[in-house]
Parts: C-alpha cells; sequence; structure tokens
C-alpha cells in the first residue's frame, strides 16, 4: 500500500481487506474514520490517488477540488485531528464504578476460572464495606451523580448474600443523602437465588449477569450443575427478570455457537442477551493453535448474531461491544474491592495468591479507612495505552485502547500478535456488518 501518511495524520486508516478476509478481492479495501464511526469502500488504486490529493492538499499544491471529488470530500469531512475523550480516571478520586468482591469462596470449579488461585475463604465484613461505600458515594469526592456498583467474584458474590444485601442498602441511604443515582449489577453463576434476592433484584432495579454454557453437555463438562443454573433462569424470566447470559467460548463450542442460540431460542424464550466471549489463558500448545481457534471464535461468532438477529436475542461480546465505544486506554482504571480488603485495578486480579496481585493493588481499606497510591494507579492505568509500535497505524486503536494490560502480561511477543490481528480483524467484521453509534 502507498505511503499513508495523509490519510493517518487525519486520523484515517486505510484496510486492505484481503489481509483480513481470505475471499475479499485483491485490490478491495476499506478507509476507516474510527471518530466518526464511519468508513468508505474503495480499491487500492483510489486509495493511492486519495493519499496524493490529500497531500497536494496539504502542501497547497494540489489542482483537486474536493467538490468535484467524492472520496477526497469524505476524506475532509470525516478528518479530526482530536483525540477521543478520555475514557479513564487519572485518579482513583475520579472513578464512578465499584466493584465489591464480597468474598473469595466458590462452589463451581471451572476448567477456565480465572480466580482459582486465588479460591479461600475470606468474606468482606460489614465495617470494610461500610468504609469503602461512605468514601465512594461521597459528594466531597465527586461531583457525578451517576455512580456504578457491582458484585462480582473472586468467588460467587452471593454466597455471601448479607453482605451484598448490606452494601444496597447502606449506599441506597447514602446516595439518597447526598443526591446521586445508583446502577447496581452482579455476575453468579447461577446457583444461587431466592425469593429475597428475587425482590431485591426488582427493588434495587440491578442488573443481573449470569455466566452459563447454555449447552448441558458443555455446561457440564467446563462448569457443572446444568440443571441447577436452568432452575435458576427459569425462576428469573418467571419473575420478568431478564438477565444477560455470559458464555466462555473454548476449544470445546467454538464451532456451537449458533447452537447454543438455537437452544435458547428453544428452552429459554424470555432471554434476549448473550455474551460470547473468547476463553483467556487456555494453553493452547502451538500459536498456530491459538490462532486457528481466533478464527473460528469470529466466523462462529458472526454466525451466531445473525442466527439471534432472526430469533430476536442479542450476540454481543466483550469485543463486539467495543467497536461501538472510542477509549484512549484499554483500562479505564477500577476500584475493585477486594475480600481481604485490598484494591484492585481489575477484579480480575483479586487475591495475594495470584500472580500480578502486587502489580494490580495500589490501595486498601481497613480499620474503617481508604487508602491508596496515587502514583502507582496511574502508573497501572498509564501502561495500557498504544504501547506497541504498530498502535499508530492500527485501524482498530481507538477500540481497543492499545490491549488490556491483564491480557498481555502473561502472553508472548507471538502470542500478542496473534491477539492483534484477530482484534482487527473481528473489528473488521463488526464494521462490515454495520456497527455504528
Ligand atoms: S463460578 Fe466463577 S469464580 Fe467460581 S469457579 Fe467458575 S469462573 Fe471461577
Ligand atoms: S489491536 Fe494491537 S496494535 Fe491494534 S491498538 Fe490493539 S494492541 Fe495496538
Amino acid at each position: 500500500m502507498n505511503d499513508s501518511t495523509a490519510l493517518l495524520k487525519r486520523q484515517l486508516f486505510p484496510v486492505r481487506l484481503a489481509d483480513y478476509l481470505p475471499d475479499a478481492a485483491e485490490k478491495a479495501c476499506l478507509l476507516y474514520a474510527p471518530l466518526s464511526h464511519d468508513f468508505v469502500l474503495l480499491d487500492t488504486d483510489e486509495l493511492e490517488a486519495l493519499a496524493d490529493g490529500l497531500a497536494e492538499c496539504d502542501s497547497g499544491t494540489g489542482a483537486s477540488r474536493p467538490e468535484h471529488d467524492r472520496l477526497l470530500s469524505w476524506c475532509l469531512t470525516h478528518s479530526s485531528d482530536a483525540l477521543p475523550k478520555a475514557n479513564y480516571a487519572m485518579s482513583p478520586s475520579q472513578v464512578r464504578s465499584l466493584t465489591i468482591l464480597p468474598n473469595n469462596i466458590c462452589n463451581f470449579s471451572c476448567s477456565y476460572c480465572y480466580a482459582a488461585k486465588g479460591h479461600g475463604s475470606d468474606e468482606l465484613d460489614e465495617e470494610t464495606i461500610r468504609a469503602a461505600l461512605d468514601w465512594f458515594v461521597n459528594p466531597g469526592r465527586t461531583t457525578e451523580r451517576d455512580l456504578y456498583i457491582s458484585f462480582g467474584g473472586g468467588g460467587e458474590p452471593l454466597l455471601s448474600w448479607p453482605r451484598v444485601r448490606f452494601a444496597l442498602r447502606h449506599s441506597r441511604e447514602l446516595a439518597l443523602r447526598g443526591g446521586f443515582r445508583l446502577h447496581y449489577s452482579y455476575a453468579s453463576n447461577g446457583s444461587v437465588i431466592d425469593n429475597e434476592i428475587v425482590s431485591a433484584i426488582k427493588e434495587f432495579a440491578i442488573k443481573v449477569n449470569i455466566s452459563f454454557d447454555i449447552l448441558e453437555d458443555v455446561q457440564d463438562r467446563q462448569r457443572g450443575s446444568y440443571r441447577l443454573v436452568a432452575k435458576t433462569l427459569d425462576t428469573l424470566l418467571l419473575n420478568a427478570i431478564f438477565p444477560t447470559v455470559n458464555s466462555v467460548i473454548t476449544p470445546l463450542n467454538v464451532h456451537r455457537q449458533c447452537e447454543m442460540v438455537e437452544h435458547v431460542h428453544a428452552r429459554f424464550p424470555g432471554l434476549r442477551r448473550l455474551s460470547f466471549d473468547h476463553v483467556e489463558g487456555y494453553p493452547f500448545s502451538t500459536v498456530d493453535g491459538l490462532r486457528n481457534f481466533y478464527d473460528d471464535y469470529t466466523e462462529n461468532f458472526y454466525s451466531a448474531r445473525s442466527a439471534g438477529v432472526s430469533c430476536g436475542i442479542d450476540v454481543s461480546s466483550i469485543k463486539h461491544h467495543n467497536v461501538s465505544l472510542l477509549k484512549q486506554r484499554a483500562c479505564a482504571g477500577g476500584f475493585d474491592l477486594c475480600p481481604d480488603g485490598s484494591v484492585s485495578v481489575c477484579f480480575l486480579v483479586s487475591s495475594p495468591r495470584e500472580a500480578l496481585f502486587d502489580r494490580f493493588v495500589y490501595g486498601s481499606v481497613h480499620d474503617g479507612r481508604v487508602s491508596y497510591d496515587e502514583s502507582k494507579f496511574l502508573d497501572i492505568v498509564g501502561r495500557s495505552t498504544h504501547s506497541r509500535p504498530q498502535c499508530a497505524h492500527c485501524f482498530a486503536r481507538w477500540h481497543c485502547g492499545g490491549g488490556c494490560l491483564y491480557n498481555t502480561s502473561s502472553k508472548s511477543q507471538e502470542e500478542i500478535d496473534a491477539m492483534c490481528h484477530f482484534i482487527r480483524k473481528f473489528t473488521l467484521r463488526a464494521l462490515l456488518e454495520g456497527v455504528k453509534n
């Protein structure tokens, strides 16, 4: 491809389709303007003429009249030299989301569990939860009025239901006093539900996420307890609560994503939102194995999305959702309260038994007091920001944000390159499918 400097400096990214889609014509290209969520399809000859036309515009030597040149005019109206709005906190005092990990206790033993090493018997006490909430829902800390509180693992949060209930009630009191709007969510393995929890979901308008691998044989091999989780989903649906189901896609179910949608349609007709995220940290024996898995995941994900459209089910994933967002950095910086009272930047790292714990933990809540290290927080968040040279020319950069520190910390350079190719291909498929916001 020709020199793209004049395009790139306007935040316009040329993409040769055949680099990602084997059936694409040799000369077919896409020119992407991520900051306006728009693109135009063209061929390499047009792209070359365009880059020359823009370079001439820049040097003031061009005879071309943009109003008569459709592509040049498109470029000029889609050019930008502004960065997207910052999506990250510069200090813990700016965070709008608090994640509470009430325990590291789990009644499941999932084959791909990210938290398995940290499982134990720790549980947050009310004093610690109270101190974290008093700090978080505090008009002296933030002028934002919408704050987000989620409960997740570590372990299974609803095994500590009395702690979750305490957090809901106490935060509501603080919000009423301080004039905040609170938005709640939880992520559960679906093994715990009762009438009190159902009532609380309605009373506090909690967004519910259930981790469930949908097909009975897959759930029972990867997570266990298909019947128990199916019963929880039935209970929620019976009470007009419509959770998002989060499924982990591994080599075992990567080719069965359409079947998963069909099973949901037939067995759980009220479910409308599925999130199919690929497994992280799976021990592929070769990098080619990882690449093939990414390709299979992408193909089958988009087939499942189409299958979902025909039965009114939205099939998404974190990476698919990212295409509708603009991110300067992959890591927005979290305030995640771990079961031992530590504060981690990411809920995926929550126990001193995990290798990344010391790198991710920047504060604590102890003896009724919140404390944190501002410079460590900034340092962690600052690491996930287009640090690879390829990021500068990468058309996915404003959706990817340079890769999440957790996901890149344990990967080899070859694995990171495979991941980047996958992110670009997956993003391209989303664009061609018409994701726009
Ligand atoms: S339910 Fe969650 S925390 Fe428990 S084993 Fe499975 S993935 Fe790990
Ligand atoms: S996909 Fe890779 S190269 Fe592109 S922005 Fe993300 S980390 Fe950087």
